[in-house]
């Protein structure tokens, strides 16, 4: 059994970024800039934040933070968003998900410029990559596909299955499995039978939520599995969606939680925070 190493992977592509950095900012005197609004206090949200804004030190990237953990009204996120859209010095926008009740996320990730839309969850975004030519990725399932792709995964005509259908994890992963011409089935909450798609699987990435929800006897031998899932249980321990123990008898690789897609996240951040930068300044 493989250890997917997603912490080596994205400490490489970190590596790369941090080139990239120094070569824009050689070649225009700009340093790629990167807005983070959090609004309402959600203690994961500023955990997220503050791992990113430490990513981002490290490779050059710098921040401007717009946290109220007070809340903000909507007219005032809306005139917010508005003003880091129009300003030339910010290369992409964070908005940091979720938001507190009584907001509209899909009209607040609509407000943001698409070649600000670092995260790729603009439907503009999202669009382009349903038609084939995406100009930026979704962070996760980008992050996914780096760690199968560093260690050789071979996804043309493989079986891939993914588990969970969230816009920001599951529906993107499953474009860009199938993308690379991977044979893509999609299981969710009503999916009959789980198991028996994940038992066929050569790829299954899962991205439930569900602490331990898939174990060993639901891979299959020599599989790939690729682990999203983040749960903190009551001990206080992180774990996965897979139940690592039991899974690791089965698959050929497999990424552990933490270390494994969580890194590759915050690198595909500031991967696609550079590359904003680049297309607007031309450069
Ligand atoms: P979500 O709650 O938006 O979606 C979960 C999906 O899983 C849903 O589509 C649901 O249909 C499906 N699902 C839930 N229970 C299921 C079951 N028993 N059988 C089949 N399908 C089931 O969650 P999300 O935002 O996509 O996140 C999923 C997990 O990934 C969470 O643990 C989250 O913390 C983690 N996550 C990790 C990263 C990272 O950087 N590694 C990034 C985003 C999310």
């Amino acid at each position: 059994m493989k250890l997917l190493d997603g912490k080596a992977v994205a400490q490489k592509i970190l590596g790369e970024v941090a080139g990239g950095v120094r070569d824009l900012r050689a070649r225009t005197g700009v340093t790629p800039t990167l807005a983070v609004v959090l609004v309402g206090d959600f203690a994961a949200s500023k955990i997220y934040i503050a791992n990113k804004k430490k990513a981002g030190d490290g490779v050059g990237i710098a921040s401007r933070d717009f946290i109220y953990p007070d809340g903000l009204s909507r007219p005032a996120l809306s005139t917010l968003l508005e003003s880091l859209n129009a300003d030339p010095a910010v290369h992409g926008i964070l908005l940091q998900l979720p938001l507190p009740a009584g907001f509209d996320e899909d009209a607040a990730i609509a407000a943001i410029a698409p070649e600000k839309d670092v995260d790729g969850f603009h439907p503009q975004n999202l669009g382009r990559l349903l038609a084939g030519s995406p100009t930026v990725l979704p962070c996760t399932p980008a992050g996914c596909l780096e760690i199968l792709d560093h260690y050789g995964a071979e996804l043309t005509g493989a079986e891939a299955v993914v588990v969970g259908r969230s816009r920001i994890v599951g529906k993107p992963l499953a474009q860009l499995l199938l993308a690379r011409n991977a044979t893509v089935t999609l299981c969710h909450t009503r999916t009959r039978d789980l198991a028996a798609h994940t038992r066929r699987a050569d790829v299954l990435c899962v991205a439930a939520g569900r602490p331990g929800m898939i174990t060993g006897p639901m891979v299959k031998a020599g599989a790939w599995v690729v682990d999203v899932g983040i749960n903190r249980l009551e001990t206080g321990k992180l774990v996965g969606d897979v139940d690592f123990d039991s899974a690791s008898q089965r698959a050929g690789a497999i990424t552990p939680v933490p270390g494994g897609v969580g890194p590759m996240t915050i690198a595909m951040l500031l991967r696609n925070t550079l590359a904003a930068a680049r297309r607007q300044l031309r450069a």
